[in-house]
């Protein structure tokens, strides 16, 4: 049996691995006492807790979060990283300098109301004429249920308008932009795209020439055909690590997460910004809690005041649901072994590993810093995973305690488990076992470079994780924080 795991040597919980995955307290901890993981306070007991009991929920009282206006944010100077020089990958080289990992064909909608007629659409083009385009990997239709309904010009509406349009933008997409339209809808195509000219890129089934069902099908097939021949003649080629941006993000988190899958992450995440990659961390409720621990890593005081503003933002969108923070962990986090928000946030924030962080982006907006990154997002798995594709996501790497099945259509997902139980469980959905880290039986550095060598095979195309050998692609789910009219 392995001995239970001490994070910091201030801890008085430890997590045990056996029977189940749960907190113990190492000693006895009286009432009013604060409660250490990660050596921070993640709550004051409520009564005596005696050594060896397992320390849940119902045992602390939740501390307030880290006070934002107190925090220095003048004087962050982090050292970078040392660099990791001469490490590539396999590519699709885009115009604007970016690159795919991935050879697809977007089609973008504005409005909810043509996503049964794109899905149809796309369904077509991939059996009738994609096996003419054998470079090209697949058609995505980008649907989703924005676009009319809502109040548009209300403040916060610009997030998922600017999701979709940047969605479009991502380097799997190769540069070609079509979207489908109904004519009557808010969202208008010149709105969701103001820059792009040339050729004719919107089908708008409301128009006069398509007289029925039919003609709105081939018209998009017709659209679809004239940039698949164009994606269908590139090629991978040999590209720096810096056209690489990789979204980190956590999900079904359990006790084990924050000590096995996110360091192990969070080594992989040095490696790439070592090597010159973008990485992004996100999941705004999950770092709020740490926030007095990432501050500190910000590359200048331009980065910390963006970062609070991020967090200051969230705290208000919560209260005006009548919300906090707390409601962010689920009753499977808990089953799991973490307590409350506080701990799942110390774990969640190992993801970041520890370079300085360059660069701020708010929800739905490209992340244009090379190095590491705060992509601020919910933490809602498929909402963060969209608006990390809108930042500009190549290659995802999610970890997970509880497991899901989660996947994305225009990016490879590689996934994580903090147990080795669940790779177990899970063969063949948990592409790196993590949980090697909790019985001793591999390092987190070891780990973190398995997961660093994955994330550079699934860019090139070399090694297709599981999610895509499943064809698991979740939808796209955007963050509409204004009003629904
Ligand atoms: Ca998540």
């Amino acid at each position: 049996m392995a001995a239970p795991i001490r994070v910091d040597e201030r801890d008085n919980v430890v997590v045990a691995l056996e029977p189940v995955a749960h907190k113990v307290a190492a000693r006895k901890i009286e009432a009013g006492e604060a409660v250490l993981r990660y050596g921070q306070v993640i709550g004051l007991a409520v009564r005596t807790i005696e050594e060896g009991e397992a320390v849940g929920e119902d045992m602390l009282d939740l501390p307030a979060p880290p006070p934002l206006e107190s925090l220095d944010l003048e004087s962050v100077a982090p050292q970078p990283l040392p660099p990791l020089e001469g490490i590539k990958f396999e590519g699709y080289l885009n115009a604007d300098g970016s690159a795919g990992t991935r050879n697809l064909l977007g089609i973008s909608t504005t409005v909810q109301c043509v996503a049964a007629t794109v899905e149809i659409a796309a369904r077509r083009i991939r059996e009738e004429v994609l096996p003419r385009f054998p470079n090209v990997d697949d058609v995505v239709a980008l649907t989703h249920p924005y676009g009319c309904g809502v109040a548009i010009d209300a403040p916060g509406a610009e997030i998922p308008v600017r999701t979709l349009r940047n969605l479009a933008l991502n380097p799997n997409f190769g540069g070609e932009v079509m979207a489908v339209s109904l004519g009557c809808e808010k969202l208008q195509p010149s709105r969701l795209f103001p820059l792009i000219q040339g050729e004719p890129w919107v089908v708008r089934l409301q128009d006069e020439e398509y007289r029925c069902f039919g003609d709105m099908v081939a018209a998009i097939m017709r659209f679809a055909e004239k940039r698949l021949g164009r994606l269908d003649r590139r090629r991978r080629t040999q590209c720096p690590a810096s056209k690489l941006s990789v979204g980190l993000q956590c999900g079904g988190s359990d006790a084990f997460s924050g000590v096995t899958a996110n360091p192990a992450v969070g080594h992989a995440a040095d490696l790439l910004v070592r090597a010159g990659a973008t990485v992004y961390f996100s999941e705004v409720t999950e770092v709020r809690d740490a926030v007095h621990l990432l501050v500190p890593r910000c590359a200048s005081a331009e980065v910390a005041r963006a970062l609070v503003r991020e967090m200051a933002w969230y705290d208000a969108y919560l209260a005006r649901g009548g919300a906090d923070r707390s409601a962010n962990p689920t009753p499977g986090n808990k089953r799991g072994g973490l307590a409350n928000i506080v701990e799942k946030a110390l774990g969640s924030v190992a993801k970041s590993g520890t370079a300085p962080i360059m660069g701020v982006a708010g929800p739905g907006e490209r992340a244009a810093a090379p190095g590491l990154n705060f992509v601020a997002t919910p933490a809602s798995d498929f909402i963060c995973g969209t608006l990390q594709l809108a930042a500009g996501m190549n290659v995802h790497v999610f970890t997970t305690g509880e497991g899901t099945p989660y996947g994305l259509a225009m990016a490879p997902v590689i996934k994580v488990s903090s147990r080795s139980a669940l790779k177990e469980k899970w063969p063949d959905l948990i592409d790196v076992d993590a949980g090697r880290i909790a019985t001793g039986a591999a390092a987190v550095e070891e780990v973190g470079r398995e997961i660093f060598e994955f994330v550079l095979d699934a860019a090139s195309g070399r090694r297709r994780p599981w999610a895509d050998q499943w064809g698991l692609h979740n939808r796209l789910a955007l963050f509409n924080p204004a009003p629904v009219t």
